[in-house]
């Protein structure tokens, strides 16, 4: 199986996520993804950015994934929802560009975040690259919702230093129709998580009119509190930076006319957390 076609003369390196990417892996043929998925010996990559400051702890290497199963109303990267969006990548070509990085990255207390998309749909190519990084001796973080964590084995997240779990919304309902799907699996990986000492953050994104209930955010606050692993809670405001890619995929956006939260709306929810004794930003 080969990296093909017009993907391999993509840089893997883009200067932002925000980057559109489609179709870069079209060309493979299905008995080769299907292959990919089960080995882990090639992935899908959207691409590499370098210098986060904002995706874990130090300045962070990100590598996001394609392929997601959610839906999530106020996405910003839907062109990562479809696998062969991304670049169909060797997992060693992968860990030669996380090495060219490994002195840097410890300089800078810093490391790699696997995000997406979610990353955990190509659960096989992900672990690879985290005992590869940990071999290396670089921090490694993912970023997920969580939804497919079952597909680690306990041996998997040793290899994992933190783990940044999306949280998007509370109540079963209120969750299907923000992102489609169910909230248990999420809770339950990070019921799994707090189990095995395996240190966490949460992120959740305030949306107004969609996921800025209090008392919804209290029932997030509480959960996450109680885990007693939660190092760092993240309020991130909902904005507008994604739309074009909904306009230029086509889809249909539902939040065309909703604003981002307020300084005022933002710091609240940020309270609510600290409330509950946790470290909330
Ligand atoms: S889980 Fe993340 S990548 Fe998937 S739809 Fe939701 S926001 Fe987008």
């Amino acid at each position: 199986m080969a990296e093909q076609g017009a993907a391999t003369q993509v840089s893997l390196e883009a200067a932002s996520p925000f980057d559109i990417r489609v179709d870069l892996g079209n060309d493979l043929p299905e008995t080769d993804v299907r292959s990919a998925l089960a080995s882990g010996d090639m992935g899908f990559l959207h691409s590499f950015t370098t210098g986060s400051a904002v995706d874990g702890p130090g300045v962070r290497v990100v590598a996001w994934t394609t392929g997601c199963m959610w839906r999530c109303q106020y996405c910003h990267n839907p062109d990562t929802w479809t696998l062969r969006n991304g670049i169909p990548v060797a997992v060693n070509r992968a860990i030669d560009e996380l090495r060219k990085y490994r002195q840097g990255l410890k300089v800078m207390a810093g490391g790699v975040t696997f995000s997406g998309g979610e990353p955990l749909m190509q659960d096989r190519f992900i672990v690879k690259l985290l005992t590869a990084s940990k071999a290396m001796g670089i921090h490694t973080t993912i970023e997920t919702n969580g939804y497919l964590g079952e597909r680690l084995s306990d041996a998997d997240l040793d290899n994992v230093d933190l783990v940044m779990l999306g949280i998007k919304a509370w109540g079963d309902e209120r969750h299907r129709a923000l992102t489609g799907r169910e909230i248990e699996p999420t809770l339950a990986f990070a019921r799994r998580l707090a189990e095995r000492g395996r240190r966490m953050w949460v992120r959740f994104v305030l949306v107004p009119g969609l996921t800025d209930d209090a008392d919804d955010i209290a029932g997030i606050a509480q959960f996450a509190a109680a885990l007693g692993n939660v190092d760092r809670v993240d309020v991130l405001p909902f904005h507008q930076l994604g739309r074009y890619k909904w306009e230029r995929l086509k889809l249909h956006y539902a939040l065309n006319d909703v604003q981002p939260p307020s300084r005022e709306a933002l710091q609240r929810a940020v309270e609510i957390f600290r409330n509950e004794g946790l470290t909330a930003h």
